[in-house]
């Protein structure tokens, strides 16, 4: 089995539900007690978000390049990014290590292409949602992805950054991203994207009448193809 290094801590919430899929999933493919081999570099989360927020995007990406480095340093085969914002560093990122970054965007593609959806929802960060580093991802693998009205935007911006990597999950802002998805469905999406590796916690694929792409989910599944490939 390949050992995998994890960024991490973006939020430390989702980083949680990383670490319990990876075991899962080497578990429910070896069986018995078996686990998955992994280095967790988990990152101080405010320091990071406050950088975001003032768009030092150089500065994460040199933060976040050294985190990779100190993986593959100590044994990491390859490098996942456990969160999709961050994932415009990824070529700061992956340039500074020799394994491969196994990028988030491309296993959301091919799970959604898996599931026939051509115009997916992107449910996301407010810089996931509005720059091009995701959505170009997705475009050039054939996707044509929408994203909610401005004011939405900022509302899930808000329930992603005060609420879900804070670990609160509040009932009224899932109907409010549900809310959301209705409105994404009406102007012709035909799925729906997890755009953060938090919102799993909020939406499941029960609640939509569309195929769900959990980002988190999906990366977790290509980390362990790649460990056990
Ligand atoms: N975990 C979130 C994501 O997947 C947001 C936190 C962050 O900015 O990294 O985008």
């Amino acid at each position: 089995m390949r050992t995998l290094g994890l960024l991490g801590g973006m939020s430390a919430e989702s980083t949680a539900i990383y670490y319990r899929e990876l075991n899962r999933l080497v578990r429910e493919r070896l069986g018995g007690l078996h686990s998955a081999e992994l280095l967790l570099w988990s990152v101080d989360f405010a320091p990071i978000a406050a950088l975001q927020a003032q768009g030092q995007w150089d500065e994460t990406g040199r933060l976040l390049a050294d985190g990779a480095r100190r993986l593959e340093q100590a044994g990491a085969e390859a490098i996942v990014l456990c969160t999709n914002t961050m994932h415009l560093n990824a070529p700061m990122i992956a340039g500074a290590v020799g394994v491969p970054f196994l990028h988030i965007g491309d296993a959301t593609a091919a799970a959604l292409k898996a599931k026939g959806v051509k115009r997916p929802l992107l449910l996301a960060t407010r810089f996931t949602m509005e720059q091009t580093f995701y959505k170009d991802r997705l475009v050039a693998a054939g996707l044509d992805p929408m994203t909610p009205e401005e004011a939405d935007r900022g509302r899930l911006h808000a329930i992603i950054y005060d609420e879900l990597c804070q670990g609160v999950v509040n009932p009224a802002s899932k109907a409010e991203a549900l809310a959301m998805v209705a409105k994404g469905r009406a102007a012709g999406a035909d799925g729906v994207i997890f755009g953060c590796t938090e919102i799993g916690l909020l939406l499941g694929q029960d609640d939509l009448d569309v195929p769900a792409v959990d980002t988190t989910l999906v990366h977790c599944e290509a980390a362990v193809d790649f460990a056990l490939g």
